[in-house]
């Protein structure tokens, strides 16, 4: 076994990087690190997946499948992941072989609504009000808890909003946890959200961090619809929210790139969720940032020094949900019409309702002129 996770920083351009999952973060992360000059390889069982597609080499197999991993960690100097649901385990074996960034540690807590929700009240964070559920016989003291209505949420594996029922009553709230199974759920109190904005960091191993604007996120069916940056909120809030986002990585002695999700509800901050990736609510910097958060991956991972987070230009993103082929669209030529938009599409496919197919980015010196028109392409979209 060759022994790399003890690999000399930095890691210069030539080598090899590995990413586990093969998604759209996975595919801007490999055109990130091309363009830089490494060498990708992407594991992900998908055939068609859109980082395979971009990568030096598509390793097609499951991510526990322990030959894949040595394969991998054998060619990697440095391997990094873009979903939380990679198992522990698989980052655990890669460290055998190679440089990983962030650590299972860190994943196994964020990965876990339970772990996660239990780990933030721990180190003195705000959070909406929660319960933790193992089981049924627990629902009624947990609903005394957080007040109704409230959302059941599965702990694990659940995203964009799937896994998530709103309930008001105990009878709905056994109903639903009997539809996800009976599985261990977080169940939590509806806050009356006032907006939402996220930070996304990058945190190297000497704990430096490098922090991107705050992000304003309008969420649609619980999949984010819209990211406005800068943030229309006090300039005070904004700093509380990357005081706070900082606070998060260094408890975690985070190392990579992350994004802190917040709740913003009377005035106040609570922490909603944590990614140990790149985020979708970080997308604007692809075109509105000296460093972009995919670059900013690369940077934590190989040991560089993380590059410059600064805003060029307010931006609007839009995520462009599979929906848009519904009805003949998308109509690609009166969204590039636009000089001051930049498209982003992702390769895939199967144009499914809520599968992110892409997003782009509105540039505009004018903050309200660039949601107008992000909005008004939307909808002609
Ligand atoms: P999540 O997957 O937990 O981030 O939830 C997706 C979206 O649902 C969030 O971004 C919010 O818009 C909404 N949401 C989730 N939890 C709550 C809550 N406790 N109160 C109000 N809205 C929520």
């Amino acid at each position: 076994m060759s022994n790399k996770s003890t690999a000399t920083l930095p890691i210069l351009p030539g080598a090899t990087l590995g990413i586990l999952g093969g998604g759209q973060l996975g595919r801007l992360f490999t055109l990130a690190a091309r363009g830089m000059g490494y060498k990708v390889m992407v594991l992900d069982p998908d055939a068609a997946s859109p980082a395979g597609q971009m990568a030096d080499v598509h390793l097609r197999a499951d991510y526990s499948d322990t030959a894949a991993l040595q394969q991998m960690g054998e060619a990697c100097v440095a391997v990094t992941t873009e979903f939380e649901n990679v198992p522990a385990a698989s980052l655990i074996e890669l460290a055998r072989h190679c440089r990983v960034s962030p650590d299972a540690a860190a994943v196994a807590i964020v990965q876990d609504r339970s772990h996660e929700k239990t780990w933030l009240k721990d180190k003195g964070f705000a959070t909406a009000p929660f319960a933790l559920l193992d089981n049924e016989t627990g629902l009624e003291a947990a609903l005394a808890a957080t007040g109704t209505p409230a959302l059941l949420k599965v702990s694990r594996f659940g995203y964009d909003g799937k896994g998530q029922a709103r309930v008001n009553t105990l009878d709905e709230a056994r109903a639903a946890f009997r539809e996800f199974g009976s599985q261990p759920c977080v169940l939590e109190g509806f806050v009356n959200l006032q907006c939402e904005v996220s930070v996304v960091l990058a945190r190297n191993d000497a704990g430096e961090c490098a922090l991107f604007p705050v992000a304003e996120n309008r969420h649609v069916n619980g999949i984010l619809d819209v990211s406005i940056v800068p943030a229309r909120v006090s300039e005070s809030l904004a700093g509380q929210a990357r005081t706070m986002a900082r606070e998060v990585a260094s408890q975690l002695g985070y190392v990579g790139i992350m994004a802190v999700e917040f709740f913003v509800a009377d005035g106040r901050l609570m922490v909603n969720e944590i990614a140990p990736r790149p985020h979708n609510s970080g997308h604007y910097t692809l075109d509105a940032c000296v460093t972009d958060q995919f670059e900013q991956q690369v940077r934590a991972l190989v040991g560089l020094p993380l590059g410059d987070s600064r805003l060029l230009s307010p931006v609007a993103m839009v995520n462009i949900l599979g929906d848009r082929w519904q009805n003949g669209g998308p109509h690609w030529d009166t969204l590039l019409a636009h000089p001051n938009i930049k498209l982003h599409l992702y390769g895939k496919e199967a144009a499914r309702p809520g599968r992110k197919m892409g997003h782009f980015n509105v540039l505009d010196a004018d903050p309200a002129a660039a949601l107008a028109l992000a909005e008004a392409m939307r909808d002609a979209l």
